[in-house]
């Protein structure tokens, strides 16, 4: 169910964002093909997932961005009969991306319960700016996905477009980022992304779209389960009811069955609660947590003051600040004791790295220095 215009918010900065749907004490899910390809498959899909009973949302691609121009570029406007069909024959909402004037006036025309931007929209103020002027004047929840690359300002910029426009009822997408090196993302999820929003704009919801950010089947589920275990507010996930042979995305889409019960598995954990045991306990263990926080940052604190006075050194030797040798020893071994206490080479290797940055700058301040 869609919450109306005037469904209440705390929210605590500058903008008062409403929420899109009505509350519940389980995830808001959305779900449907990555594209429109007939009637009767959006129709069909449709009505296995009404039959799941936790669906708020229908989705389909009715325009499709894609990547290289030979690929199905979507059914165009006859699409949206069909996701009126969906609403007045199977009894659910429907939301597709709008990417231009033209999309959010056909969308309108048609009835379309909740727009998206697409993250090749977001990516550039002048198409959100477009869809934002279009919007002007009409009361219809927008969901915004992040842009391709990890840039918040970006994102943020986008939200603050449509906003201006009028929109209130707004929530966010996270859909993962492009990335260049291997993965096993198709969109690395790069979480504090998204976690960073959720601080700066408390009552933004937002919804994982795992799909793009998985790119096949087999994580789906772990995906969805971070982003409950993050709070988000609910989940966007292609469901197809032949994915193998879907038009686009095929690798990524899950049948109705499938996703019913990926549903059935995900757990959906309380934000807080008011039991003072439990808050008892977790105080404790946060002040050991805060404790070691404060170490950490004096030991860091006196490594920097180490790299100065080795920056003083070189300086007077007139050696490079950088010595590869150096750094690679250090990072292999990080890495090999790291693995002894418990800790990724993911995150030995981000650590590091950014300590090492710290490093560096410190000792360019030293070699700057009169
Ligand atoms: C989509 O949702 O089908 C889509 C095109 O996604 P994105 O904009 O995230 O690539
Ligand atoms: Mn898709």
């Amino acid at each position: 169910m869609i919450a109306t215009k005037n469904s209440s918010s705390t929210n605590t900065s500058t903008m008062n964002i409403k929420p899109i749907f009505e509350k519940k004490d389980r995830p808001y899910v959305i779900a449907g093909p990555c594209s429109a390809e007939s009637e009767q498959q959006v129709l069909e899909i449709a009505r296995q997932l009404k039959e799941d009973g936790r669906v708020d949302l229908f989705r389909a691609g009715i325009w499709k961005p894609r990547t290289r121009p030979n690929s199905f570029e979507g059914v165009g406007s006859i699409g949206l009969k069909w996701l009126k069909k969906v609403k007045e024959q199977v009894g659910l909402p429907v939301t597709t991306e709008v990417a231009n004037r033209q999309h959010v006036f056909e969308a309108i025309k048609h009835g379309v319960d909740v727009v998206w931007l697409g993250a090749r929209t977001t990516v550039n103020p002048f198409s959100v700016q477009e869809v934002a002027d279009a919007l002007e004047g009409i009361d219809i929840p927008v969901m915004i996905k992040n842009p391709i690359n990890p840039d918040l300002a970006l994102w943020i910029g986008a939200i603050e477009r449509i906003y201006k426009a009028g929109i209130s009822r707004i929530a966010v997408i996270h859909r993962g980022f492009s990335s260049a090196g291997n993965s096993q993302y198709r969109n690395e999820p790069m979480w504090q992304i998204p976690i960073e929003l959720m601080r700066r704009f408390p009552n933004l919801e937002i919804i994982c779209d795992n799909s793009h950010i998985c790119g096949r089947r087999d994580i789906l589920d772990n995906v969805a389960q971070r982003s409950m275990d993050l709070n988000f507010a609910g989940l966007m996930t292609e469901t197809h009811i032949d994915p193998d042979n879907a038009w686009s995305d095929a690798k990524q889409q899950i049948t109705p069955k499938t996703f019913s019960s990926l549903l059935d598995n995900l757990v959906y954990r309380n934000v807080t609660t008011d039991d003072e045991l439990f808050l008892e306990n977790l105080d404790g263990l946060r002040q050991q947590i805060d404790l070691i926080d404060n170490d950490l940052l004096l030991q860091l604190g006196k490594r920097m003051k180490l790299a100065e006075a080795i920056g003083s050194y070189k300086k007077k030797n007139n050696i490079a600040i950088l010595q590869p040798s150096r750094w690679n020893e250090i990072l292999e071994k990080a890495v090999q004791k790291g693995s002894d206490h418990g800790l990724s080479e993911t995150f030995i290797n981000v650590f590091l790295k950014a300590i090492h940055e710290e490093s560096i700058n410190h000792q360019e301040a030293i070699m700057k220095e009169e």
